[in-house]
């Protein structure tokens, strides 16, 4: 079964209508493998903007969502709500949300059910920090934190996990091929032994973490690396090569 590469550029909170002009310049530009599905992850005030600039064949993502549909709950953002503005992918579960602003698995867990519910297709993140890195628990947390998905949803066919080891994500320090595959060849066994070997077989697992024009296609040679999720390097023109990483 052919995993179709996928890149997810996260803007992060980044941006001016100047600067997306610029983003969607160069991506227009490209040229961008056509075999390679491309998402950005826009600021929520963007997303109709810049779906309106990009061409048809790059989805536009929110960086986050809420776990209902509407109501009281001051600055959300609901999946009924992106999906009328035509938005059809979320980012759920990023490490900056998860420790910055305290989400734990359970909430992540709800937030893609939901998500899910609605319609929408969904880069769910999971990884380490350092310390749990160092302690021997890269195994341990990315499992748990996949388990409390794999609790709440069914269907995985619209979900993507971006496996983002936290000391990875804006540092410079990339994690090696190696790494990666391990962690992605693992989770995949996982996906099989605790979900189905269907999904296992069929969900995409991308890495994200300092990936750059430099490191992108070494790893991107790994068997179990389905893709990226590429922050500060998808504001910038290398975004079109880390596209390409496979060609
Ligand atoms: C990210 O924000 O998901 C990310 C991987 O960031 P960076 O590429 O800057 O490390």
């Amino acid at each position: 079964m052919s995993r179709k590469f996928c890149v997810g550029g996260n803007w992060k909170m980044n941006g001016d209508k100047k600067g997306i002009q610029e983003i969607v310049n160069f991506l227009k530009a490209g040229p961008l493998d056509p075999n390679v599905e491309v998402i950005v992850g826009c600021p929520a005030p963007y997303l109709e903007y810049s779906k309106g600039l990009l061409p048809a064949s790059i989805s536009v993502s929110a960086q986050n969502c809420y776990k209902v549909p509407k109501g009281a709950f001051t600055g959300e953002i609901s999946p009924a709500m992106l999906k009328d503005l035509g938005v059809n992918w979320v980012i759920l579960g990023h490490s900056e949300r998860r420790n910055v602003f305290g989400e734990d698995d359970q909430l992540v867990a709800e937030k893609t059910a939901h998500a899910l519910e609605e319609g929408l297709s969904v880069i769910a993140c999971i990884g380490e920090k350092l310390e749990e890195r160092e302690a021997g628990k890269t195994e341990e947390v990315v499992y748990r934190q996949t388990q409390a998905i794999a609790d709440k949803i069914k269907d995985w066919s619209k979900v993507v996990i971006a496996y983002e080891p936290v000391w990875a994500i804006g540092t410079g320090k990339t994690a090696t091929p190696q790494q990666a595959q391990e962690v992605h060849e693992k989770l995949r066994a996982w996906l099989k032994a605790k979900v189905s070997e269907k999904v296992a077989n069929e969900t995409r697992i991308i890495y994200g973490g300092s990936v750059t024009a430099a490191n992108c296609k070494e790893l991107a040679k790994s068997g179990d690396i389905d893709g990226f999720l590429v922050g500060g390097a998808s504001l910038k023109p290398e975004f079109v090569q880390i596209v390409n990483a496979r060609q």
